[in-house]
């Protein structure tokens, strides 16, 4: 065998003995809510789509119409050819519902971050990182090449303790956290964080993937308890509530002027078609038009952890951790046969001994299948 193929085969044995095997199901998702996979039709408790808009007829019409006006793709870079009209349009609408000076539209989260954090944070720069932070924060963290020290997963005093002892070695430091954790569903001190931030002469940056659309009345983590948790920078994902693609970021004016200007994956990568970016449009009306909506899937994830036994759902996320890789893909399996799809997330997504099913709950799943769904959990999967 070519050398080349016998370490990828080496690589793949490895991880099929560990249950850490990976496999690209075809899905196909018909409403939001249900899909078909190996010929099977499931309730999906696996998408980020948290209020069903991937299919809203408004926001599938205002991306048919960005086409037919403005084409298939982009054709380059913003900052060449590729920054078509319903951008200008998308980063005001953006910034106002956020209560941000400016915005700024990257290719996806993951390309958002990879772009924001090196400009904020180079060599001589420190960034202090909740240790459960997204893949694509460290993604940024490591291109920063500045320090990165990670803190207990939302523990403040902790973090105070790293900045103590470190933050007068450096230029500047940002603290980076998920606003709504990824993984487990629960929210980021935000208000202590950026208290802590100010003593330090920090800058704090929050992740709202999850955030935008769902919780805080759908403005974000920065809205929860109707407050306006001043967080200079806010990025977050075009492509969970909102239903479409692509990423942002919310900041002060000169801080977006500065990643026009610096941020490589927005230089160097080319725009977002027009279709995402008026879909976008299309769906950030909506929510702003009925902030009632918004609220239904942390309303359905509550039903569901109080009927099934569990902690008080934060966001729409639910974990429930199994612990081993292999018993997390049996109980997936169990569920799969009463008809819910809830996906086993295993490491290295989450840490080592954690696997478990990660539950979300979207706007239009039907109340009478949450509670069937908490039912079995209570009785099969928790008992
Ligand atoms: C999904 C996710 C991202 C990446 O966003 P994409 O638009 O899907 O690239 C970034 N951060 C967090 C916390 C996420 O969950």
């Amino acid at each position: 065998m070519h050398s080349l193929d016998a370490f990828a085969q080496d690589k793949l044995d490895d991880l099929k003995r560990r249950h850490l095997y990976r496999a690209l199901n075809e899905t196909v998702r018909e409403d939001g809510i249900w899909i078909e996979r190996n010929g099977r039709k499931l309730l999906s408790f696996s998408c980020n789509d948290y209020l069903n808009l991937t299919q809203h007829p408004a926001v599938k019409q205002a991306a048919i119409s960005a086409i037919e006006e403005y084409g298939a793709g982009s054709g380059a870079s913003r900052l060449v050819t590729g920054n078509h009209p319903l951008y200008a349009k998308l980063e005001s609408r953006l910034a106002r519902f956020k209560r941000a000076e400016a915005a700024c539209v990257f290719g996806s989260g993951y390309l958002a971050n990879a772009g924001i954090i090196p400009v904020l944070v180079g060599r001589n720069g420190l960034v202090v990182v909740d240790e459960l932070s997204h893949a694509c924060i460290y993604a940024g963290t490591h291109l920063s090449r500045g320090t990165v020290i990670t803190f207990r997963h939302n523990d403040v005093t902790h973090a105070r303790e790293l900045l103590a002892t470190h933050r007068g070695s450096y230029n500047h430091a940002m603290i980076v956290t998920d606003g709504v954790f990824s993984m487990d569903g629960d929210l980021a001190p935000l208000p202590e964080l950026v208290a802590l931030a100010e003593n330090y002469d920090t800058w704090v940056m929050s992740d709202d993937a999850h955030g935008l659309g769902v919780v805080g009345g759908g403005r974000g983590s920065s809205f929860v308890g109707n407050s306006d948790i001043p967080v200079p920078v806010q990025m977050g994902t075009l492509s969970k509530a909102i239903g479409s693609y692509g990423g942002y970021l919310c900041a002060s004016a000169p801080v977006i002027e500065l990643m026009r200007n610096r941020a490589r994956t927005l230089i160097y990568s080319t725009g977002l078609p027009p279709a995402c970016v008026g879909a976008a449009i299309a769906a950030l009306d909506l929510i702003e038009r009925e902030p009632s909506y918004a609220a239904e899937p942390v309303r359905k994830a509550k039903a569901f952890t109080q009927r099934a036994g569990l902690p008080d759902a934060q966001s729409p996320i639910v974990p429930i951790v199994i612990g081993d890789e292999e018993i997390a893909l049996r109980k997936s399996r169990l569920l799969e046969d009463e008809g819910f799809l809830a996906v086993a997330i295993r490491p290295p997504t989450v840490k080592p001994g954690t696997a478990r099913l990660r539950l979300t709950f979207t706007a239009q799943h039907p109340d009478d299948q949450v509670e069937r769904l908490a039912d079995i959990v209570r009785e099969k999967i928790l008992a």
